[in-house]
């Protein structure tokens, strides 16, 4: 049996965080499948992704439906909606994804979704802004 480091990734949540991960992952010549319950989202993204389909992320048959236990990592990209995202780390973790990444907006959050199963937990944009504020930092030194 393949281990979960070589079965594809399912990331849920196609705004501007999942849909350029899905892209990324993709490049680096992982086998994506993407989630998004919004049929226009859907439809955007299927001509630049592999496999998007359209669901609502929260209904745990509808994943499983899906096939999404054949995969060996997940990634929960949806972040304005607290409920969506947390419902949704839950039915993953309760269908056994063998790694489930989450995202969080606050550290409430991300303690809710360590709570509920998720096994990584990361901030988009508290992580970008950290890296950004080094990146000026550092360009700002060049030049002492
Ligand atoms: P970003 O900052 O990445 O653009 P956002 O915070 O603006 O994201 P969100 O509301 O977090 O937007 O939604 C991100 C995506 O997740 C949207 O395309 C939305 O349709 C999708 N989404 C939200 N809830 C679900 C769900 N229950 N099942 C599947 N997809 C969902």
């Amino acid at each position: 049996a393949r281990s979960s480091e070589e079965r594809g990734v399912v990331v849920i949540g196609l705004g501007r965080f999942g849909s350029h991960l899905a892209g990324s992952l993709l490049r680096l010549g992982h086998e994506v499948m993407a989630v998004d319950r919004d049929p226009a989202r859907v439809e955007r993204w299927s001509a630049r992704l592999d496999r998007v389909v359209q669901a609502d992320a929260t209904e745990e048959d509808a994943l499983r439906q899906l096939g999404i236990t054949s995969f060996g990592r997940a990634v929960v990209a949806i972040g304005a909606s607290l409920e969506a995202s947390v419902f949704t780390v839950l039915a993953l973790a309760e269908l056994g994804l063998p790694q489930i990444w989450a995202r969080a907006t606050s550290r409430r959050h991300a303690r809710i979704l360590s709570s509920v199963g998720a096994h990584h937990v990361v901030f988009p944009e508290a992580e970008t802004g950290e890296r950004v504020a080094h990146l000026i930092v550092t360009r700002m030194l060049d030049f002492i």
